[in-house]
């Protein structure tokens, strides 16, 4: 996960004073000693570091602090609030024109991400805007970047527009707004042409498009794995174009963390959603103040909630929830729960957002092994409706042919049918207790 060592050491370093009620001056300044080296560590950009410490110690050795009676709890709080404020404090959302379309330019160097992030980000704007997106093809460079484009579209069932790789991408970028205002598209997405490194033609290239379009936001791409690499290219863009906002990319993988928390301090300008993963789906609004929770171990229970939400159908919850009481559980409903769960996202990341999951034992490093739960979907599958809804029914020969079905052996489908067995049983001990404490409370 990302910022997994920063969010290491700055725990430790914090829970040296979680509970103390006297904290000194001195005691500030060798834990700020540690926060600096942590941050510098995490790749975080100098300069930033060093404005950083200067603020949270000014603020922990002055009155907020040392004369509270929490003065360990207050030290955390304030070094929440100023890795929030260094993230930009407030959600900077994505513009919205007060006559659509809303035109976005989307650029960044390639490999960043670019044209895979302008198809999440048109399914990030359906799904939770209910906007009607036009993904514009206007890398004309990339080999392949246009029918990247045209799958991520098809895959999306959203409309592509594209004038192949002959045509000069303003061309491309003015008569793709015309097609949006015919077709009363809110969004135009364009996916400009990116370089393997910043030189001028590029960004004379982009300058045109802009004067062209005269876009409400230019979105950078940038690939967070690269760190300091990342905040550069950020710096040299917005000088040249104006940018108006970051998308971060790849803070699914173990990068360090350093881009996210100095991009904004460099660049001022805000970093506006973060990438996850490969999937369309993988792509978050930033949250400055969730970021900061995370990476001090307190969770991230919001982000948690609302990708619940969006991904967990409520009916089929309220149903399996009802059936959960009365271990009327089938094979089936332990198959949707599955995937519903598997739809949020790769279990180690939603462990990353459960507060203090980091300190358990066991949890951590936690990888969850996708193989597993592929068998474990091929042997359900492979299961009769009969054996589903009665698992009693499930002998030798019947988990012979299951094994043989799924692609997987007989061991794999005894443990299966054990562990929802087990499963079963400890739901029925549930509801007998909640049974039990009911009458209780009724004979008193
Ligand atoms: P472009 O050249 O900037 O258009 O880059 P692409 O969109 O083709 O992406 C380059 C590679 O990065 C592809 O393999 C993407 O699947 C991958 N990628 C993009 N965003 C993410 C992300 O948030 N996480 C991960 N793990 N991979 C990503």
């Amino acid at each position: 996960m990302a910022f997994e060592g920063l969010a290491d050491r700055l725990q430790s370093t914090l829970s040296k004073i979680k509970g103390k009620g006297k904290v000194t001056e001195a005691d500030v300044k060798t834990m700020m000693r540690e926060v600096r080296l942590a941050l510098l560590e995490a790749d975080v950009n100098f300069k930033v570091v060093k404005d950083f410490i200067a603020n949270v110690k000014e603020r922990a050795v002055g009155q907020e602090v040392l004369k509270s009676l929490t003065p360990g709890q207050q030290v955390i709080k304030v070094v929440n609030e100023e890795l929030t404020k260094l993230m930009g404090g407030e959600q900077s959302k994505i513009a919205v024109a007060k006559k659509p379309p809303t035109v976005v330019m989307m650029v960044g160097l390639q490999g960043a991400g670019k044209t895979t992030t302008t198809g999440k980000l048109a399914n990030h704007l359906r799904k939770s805007y209910n906007r009607k997106p036009l993904l514009v093809a206007a890398d004309i460079y990339r080999p392949a970047a246009i029918k990247q484009l045209e799958t991520l579209g098809t895959q999306l069932d959203m409309p592509v527009f594209s004038l192949g790789d002959q045509v000069s991408p303003v061309e491309i970028a003015k008569q793709a707004i015309e097609k949006a205002k015919e077709e009363h598209h809110d969004y135009v997405l364009i996916d400009t042409a990116g370089r393997l490194h910043i030189d001028e033609s590029l960004m004379g290239e982009l300058q045109q498009v802009k004067d062209a379009v005269n876009p409400d936001e230019i979105l950078l791409v940038v690939d967070a794995m690269t760190g300091q690499d990342a905040v550069n290219v950020a710096e040299s863009f917005n000088e040249q174009l104006d940018i108006t906002g970051v998308v971060l990319t790849k803070l699914d993988g173990d990068t360090r963390g350093g881009a996210a928390l100095s991009v904004k301090a460099v660049t001022n300008t805000p970093v506006k959603f973060a990438g996850m993963g490969e999937k369309l789906d993988a792509l978050e609004p930033f949250h400055p103040d969730r970021m900061a929770s995370r990476i001090l171990g307190m969770g991230d229970v919001l982000t948690l909630i609302e990708k619940a939400q969006t991904t967990v159908d409520e009916e089929k919850a309220r149903e399996l929830e009802k059936k959960m009481r009365t271990a009327d559980i089938t094979f089936d409903d332990f198959l949707d729960q599955l995937s519903q769960v598997r739809n949020m996202g790769p279990l180690d990341e939603l462990l990353g957002m459960m507060p203090g999951a980091n300190k358990m034992k066991g949890l951590k490093n936690v990888q969850v092994d996708e193989k597993q739960i592929g068998h474990i979907e091929a042997i359900v599958r492979s299961m009769t409706k009969a054996e589903k809804e009665n698992p009693s029914i499930l002998n030798a020969s019947r988990r012979k042919r299951i094994a043989k079905g799924s692609g997987t052996s007989i061991q794999e489908v005894n443990r299966l049918i054990k562990q929802f067995d087990e499963m079963k049983k400890m739901m029925k001990q549930m509801s007998g207790m909640t049974a039990k404490g009911k009458k209780k409370g009724k004979l008193k």
